[in-house]
């Protein structure tokens, strides 16, 4: 594919999406199905900042002790890699992104550069999961992976943050018509066909 990702003639055949869920809600394995599915990439926020952290890279050790807190990386620092990333050309053919905007600030930013680029969203894919399922979830994640930020103190903490920041943004989005709720629980192919059959519905 070119260079030319925010080209508006293949912009009408583009898949763009988000997908919003609280952490354990199993966004990760979704969109890399979805992914998949539509032909797109997986953007995943905190898949990149995991993998700078493990590289030592400059960006890692700046968002290493935040991370591993639970607490949001500062939107400046996000919202660079985000805008950086969107011009790599396999964007061209759309995108799914996992874990941003996680923030007010953050919406705005990714609306400006659509904007900028002529670009829009599809949908949201919002990923429904209760609390204990997706505690239980995530403590088995840590356990297997020994991710540094799924502690029982950090995993409270996100769970929090999660809350007051970025399930606000439903609202946003719910209020432009893009929202599209999914239940989160059961097999994982079974969510996929949800959120496929739910997405095709939209
Ligand atoms: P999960 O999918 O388990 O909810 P992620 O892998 O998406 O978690 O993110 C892990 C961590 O990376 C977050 O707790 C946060 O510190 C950081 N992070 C990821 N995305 C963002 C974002 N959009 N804004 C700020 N911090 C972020």
């Amino acid at each position: 594919m070119s260079g030319d990702s925010m080209n508006s003639e293949k912009s009408s055949t583009a898949t763009r999406l988000l997908i919003i869920g609280a952490p354990g809600a199993g966004k990760g394995t979704q969109a890399a199905r979805l992914a998949e599915i539509f032909g797109i990439p997986a953007i995943s926020t905190g898949d990149i900042f995991r993998s700078n952290i493990a590289a030592g890279t400059e960006l890692g050790k700046k968002v290493q002790a935040i991370v591993e807190s639970g607490s949001y990386v500062p939107d400046s620092v996000t919202n660079e890699l985000v805008r950086d990333r969107l011009t790599e050309s396999d964007t061209a053919a759309g995108f799914l992104l996992d874990g941003y905007p996680r923030t007010t600030d953050q919406v705005a930013e990714l609306d400006k550069l659509l904007t900028a680029s002529g670009l829009k969203l599809d949908a949201v894919i919002q990923l429904e999961a209760d609390v204990d399922e997706v505690v239980t979830r995530l403590r088995a994640r840590a356990l297997e992976q020994g991710r540094a930020d799924d502690t029982e103190e950090v995993l409270r903490h996100r769970q929090d943050v999660y809350a007051e920041q970025t399930a606000p943004l439903i609202d946003v989005y719910g209020s432009r018509g893009l929202v599209v709720a999914v239940d989160g629980l059961g097999a994982v192919d079974e969510v996929t066909e949800r959120i496929v059959s739910a997405l095709a519905a939209h």
